[in-house]
């Protein structure tokens, strides 16, 4: 048996076919190139019978691809092969991937066809599909919940009409680990071997609705399977599927377990999940495994103590494995001065004893009504803790008129500039419109608001919001955060804080 497991990636497919995660030709296109950088062995690009669009990207990707083999997915009937095959034949290495549903549950109540007819028509669909290309590759839908013997019966017919990869998912995320490698192991001990001598490539599918896609995935591979089909971010239909990122940084990682291989560049990792977050418009959670912004935050000061001394101590694998630009320590109420340190350094600050400490001091205070504190906090602590200018705006008093009907709403500031004091009305179509332009008519420059957002710093209507702004002047940007238990003010703090940030770095320069 070899020892390289084959990736086959079906983002496109089955990710594709996610809740809210629809991707337009130009953008399959972009990601299909992404994965074969990140070196996995099959895409499957799509279902070619199922529309139009679906044909046009399989044909699209087949012709594209320089590497990796392209699958379209068929049932197992000669109008959905024949169009997979006219959708895959430019491709360099094409692959026709047929599936029928061999559970009791399914071929009863789905398919209404006997056992015996299922065997008949995956022996008529595997022998079309083979005068086509030698690459084909069948699927036992429902394999997870198939009986043994059945499915063993159902593979020979496969194997003998000529496909030469062989799936078993766990289509509807039913398996668990021990059991599911257990089937596993049962069909590649009780299949015929291939009749022209060829190996027969053992494949899972698993989906996560309990949970265990990569578990079940990996236990099928301890089993002997050597091929693994998954998604990138574990995107796919209902809970999704086995996360690629995971699945092969466990086999990375525990090289030393499954003495196992892959053709994946796991520094392509990272920069794939973000392409594919930024096509489907889906933040990546901040706790999922690899590549959540968490993943590689040490927060606890005895952790982040370890981490510097030796990375071993609280990380398994190093973030440049999987193309993470650099290790965010992520500063927080827990964190040390001696992170704080490091941090400082990293930015490229040379403090003393006495400034770290300032910094130190404010970071815990900011700490107390902030979870995370990014190095862009750090930095605003340097400069306005350390090589402090005194702010040029401040904010004195605020008041607002907001309803709907009659005025529009009205904003009233009183704010300092330069330490004189200064009041300005404006109107603005919205409340936090309002006060932004009351601010710009003080201050008196044009700008352009980049971003805006709201976060609630803590659970609970009462909670603290957080606003962030990016604002654009004469070219360039700035951040600004204002926190207060009422978003209006917390905006207008937001907003003077990046002006007073734009005023700063003028003056440096
Ligand atoms: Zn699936």
């Amino acid at each position: 048996m070899s020892d390289r497991v084959i990736i086959f990636d079906t983002t496109l497919r089955d990710g594709e076919q996610s809740p809210g995660s629809t991707m337009s030709l130009e953008e399959k296109i972009r990601l299909a190139r992404r994965l074969e950088l990140l070196g996995v062995d099959v895409i499957e690009a799509g279902y070619p019978a199922s529309s139009p669009g679906d044909f046009k990207a399989v044909e699209t990707i087949a012709g594209m691809c320089e590497h990796a083999e392209v699958a379209g997915l068929a049932r197992a009937f000669v109008p959905d092969i024949d169009a997979a095959w006219n959708a895959l034949k430019g491709a360099k290495k094409p692959r026709i991937h047929i599936f029928v549903a061999t559970s009791p549950l399914h071929m009863e109540f789905k398919l209404r066809k006997t056992p015996a007819e299922v065997l008949d028509q995956i022996r008529m669909a595997v022998s079309h599909a083979v005068r086509y290309t030698p690459n084909v590759e069948f699927s036992c839908e429902d394999a997870s919940r198939s009986e043994p013997d059945f499915l063993v019966k159902a593979c020979n017919e496969a194997i003998l009409a000529g496909a030469r990869t062989i799936n078993l998912p766990d289509t509807v995320g039913y398996a668990q680990p021990e059991d599911f490698s257990a089937l596993v192991a049962h069909v590649i001990n009780n299949t015929v071997k291939a009749p022209d001598g060829q190996e027969v490539i053992f494949s899972v599918h698993c989906h996560n609705d309990l949970g265990m896609a990569v578990a079940n995935t990996l236990a099928a591979v301890k089993a002997g399977a050597r091929q693994v089909e998954a998604t990138v971010g574990g995107i796919g239909e209902r809970a999704g599927n086995a996360a690629l990122e995971e699945v092969v940084m466990a086999l990375h990682v525990r090289k030393d377990y499954y003495g196992l291989e892959t053709g994946v560049t796991t520094q392509q990792i990272y920069p794939t999940v973000r392409l594919l977050s930024r096509i489907v418009a889906q933040p990546i959670p901040l706790n999922k495994p690899i590549v959540g912004a968490n993943a590689f935050a040490h927060e606890s000061g005895i952790h982040q103590d370890g981490v510097l001394k030796h990375r071993g101590t609280y990380e398994i694998m190093d973030p440049d494995s999987i193309g993470v630009p650099a290790n965010t320590l992520i500063m927080g109420k827990h964190s040390g001065r001696r992170a704080l340190t490091s941090k400082i350094q990293a930015l490229g600050y040379k403090l003393n004893d006495e400034q770290i400490d300032m910094v130190f001091a404010a970071m815990k205070k900011l700490a107390d009504v902030k979870k995370n504190i990014f190095d862009e906090d750090i930095e605003a602590l340097i400069l306005e803790e350390v090589l402090r200018i005194p702010d040029k705006y401040e904010l004195v008093h605020l008041g607002i008129h907001s309803s709907d009907i009659g005025v529009p709403p009205t904003a009233m500031i009183v704010m300092t500039v330069d330490g004189e004091e200064k009041q300005k009305s404006a109107f603005g179509v919205g409340p936090i419109d309002a006060v932004f332009n009351a601010i710009a008519k003080i201050t008196n420059h044009p700008y352009t608001l980049d971003r805006y957002s709201v976060n609630a710093i803590t659970g609970g209507s009462d909670a603290q919001g957080e606003v962030t702004v990016r604002l654009v002047q004469n070219g360039r940007k700035a951040v600004g955060r204002g926190s207060h238990p009422d978003v209006i003010n917390a905006s207008a703090r937001a907003f003077i804080n990046a002006l007073n940030r734009l005023a700063k770095r003028h003056e440096e320069h």
